[in-house]
């Protein structure tokens, strides 16, 4: 029998290796091949979204193995303490959970954007915090370097963003949440080199990241037209770390304040271009927040599955709980929420795989897929009765998590108020 560590080793294998290619064509291609799908009138057919090509299947697997054998036995001493197990940062990397896009000539796994949501939903699963860190560092930085980056840096970030060195994404600051272009930040230039001064507010990952994405503006005059993004390296002389947030849920996740005083970076620490920040911000959120909705929709997914069979096992009036219709219907409606939001994720990832447009269809995944986990985390609660209530069961600790869905990356009205816009644009 394989250890994760070797299983997840030979799943990277596979995906490095062109046998398991990333482009959205073949994927297409393998799962509308695959026999348990059938050919309808016109001989193309489309697959179900949530059908998974081999590999992919594989990398769920492998990943669901190590979130069980590595995680699941630390997730409650890291709740407890509010600190993330450095051997849990250390087994990602390892296992190319970290550079899941990163291509092989970087030392990433070379795979694509859906089955870095796979992971980020197998993780929630297990520990929602251990989820969150996997997807800022894959979705948000390695996006934006991926998409952005010159080669030099490219070839400075990406292989240790693969292999050892987390990252954050710095754009929240005290006056400027959800109106997150109204940045006081600013970058001022000085010859060749910025000097970043001010304050980044709710920094996840930044207790251990070795990279900050940052977001400052550099033309305050020209308003939002002035952000503009800079990788920063914590080593930086004037970067400090302030005192880890101590939260309702997702505990384990650092949320710190990021202090710049007078940081010195080079030109060359710009990435894209000068006064584009805004606009890769969008982008880069847009996307993002499937990676939100897939983490709320593993949540859910490991809430129920850690519930259901209690309410086999109980027993009240001489039957299991479950037996009684009253129970039967809520645990029917929470299955068709959960798989309700698994297809929306799904199909936002896919979309975005297949380069489609995804501002409506991710807001829609990441604004149901947190009240499915919201709904999910209380019913659950509540079927296993007092039991639910106690840090015995992992119940509560999802239902504590759950709440943060609705807040980073958007607010829920924040993805309301995108889909009216969209509707609007599309005229319904
Ligand atoms: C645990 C955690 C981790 C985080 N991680 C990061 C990170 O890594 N990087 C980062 O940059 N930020 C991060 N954030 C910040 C997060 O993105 C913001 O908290 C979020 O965008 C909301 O901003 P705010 O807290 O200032 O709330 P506010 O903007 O003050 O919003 C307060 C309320 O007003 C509502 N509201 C505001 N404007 C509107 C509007 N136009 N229409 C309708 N309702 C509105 C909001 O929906 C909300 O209900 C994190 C936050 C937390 C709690």
């Amino acid at each position: 029998m394989l250890s994760s560590g070797k299983v997840i080793q030979q799943a990277g294998r596979l995906l490095k290796s062109n046998k398991c290619c990333v482009s959205s064509l073949l994927t297409w291609r393998d799962r509308s091949t695959s026999p348990q799908t059938q050919l309808g009138m016109s001989g193309i057919i489309s697959p179900p979204v949530d059908l998974l090509t081999e590999e992919e299947q594989m990398m769920k697997d492998t990943v669901a193995k190590l979130a069980a054998e590595r995680i699941q036995p630390l997730v409650r001493q890291m709740d407890a303490d509010s600190q993330m197990d450095p051997s849990i940062i250390k087994a990602l990397f390892e296992n190319g959970l970290m550079g899941v896009e990163i291509e092989s000539e970087y030392g990433g796994t070379n795979s694509s954007f859906f089955v870095a949501n796979l992971v980020i939903e197998e993780l929630a699963k297990v520990d929602p915090s251990v989820s969150v860190m996997c997807d800022v560092h894959n979705t948000l930085t390695v996006t934006l370097i991926r998409k952005l980056g010159t080669p030099e840096q490219k070839n400075k970030y990406l292989p240790r963003l693969a292999m050892d060195t987390l990252s954050s994404f710095c754009l929240s600051e005290a006056d400027s949440g959800t109106d997150a272009f109204a940045m006081k930040m600013s970058a001022v230039k000085q010859g060749d080199h910025y000097i970043l001064n001010g304050t980044k507010l709710w920094i996840t990952n930044a207790e251990h990241s070795g990279l900050f994405t940052v977001f400052a503006n550099a033309k305050p005059t020209d308003g939002y037209k002035g952000i503009t993004c800079f990788l920063v390296d914590r080593d930086t002389e004037g970067l400090t770390i302030g005192k880890k947030e101590d939260k309702l849920g997702i505990r384990a996740s650092s949320t710190c304040p990021v202090h710049f005083e007078n940081v010195k970076v080079p030109e060359s620490s710009i990435l894209g271009e000068f006064g584009k920040g805004y606009k890769y911000c969008i982008e880069v959120l847009n996307e993002g927040r499937i990676g939100i909705g897939a983490q709320m929709l593993g949540l859910a997914e490991g809430c129920f599955n850690a519930t259901v069979p209690y309410t086999r096992e109980r027993k009240q009036f001489g039957k299991r709980v479950c037996d009684f219709q009253g129970m039967q219907h809520q645990i029917a409606d929470v299955a068709t929420q959960i798989e309700a939001a698994k297809l929306l994720v799904y199909n936002a990832a896919r979309r975005r795989e297949a380069g489609l447009s995804v501002i409506k269809e991710a807001a829609m995944a990441k604004y149901y897929a947190s009240e499915v986990a919201a709904l999910t985390t209380s019913k659950c609660i509540e079927w296993m009765g007092g039991v639910g209530f106690t840090k015995d069961y992992p119940v509560e600790k999802f239902y504590r998590d759950c709440k943060i869905g609705a807040i980073y990356e958007g607010t829920s009205n924040i993805q309301r108020n995108t889909i009216f816009k969209c509707l609007e644009h599309e005229g319904s």
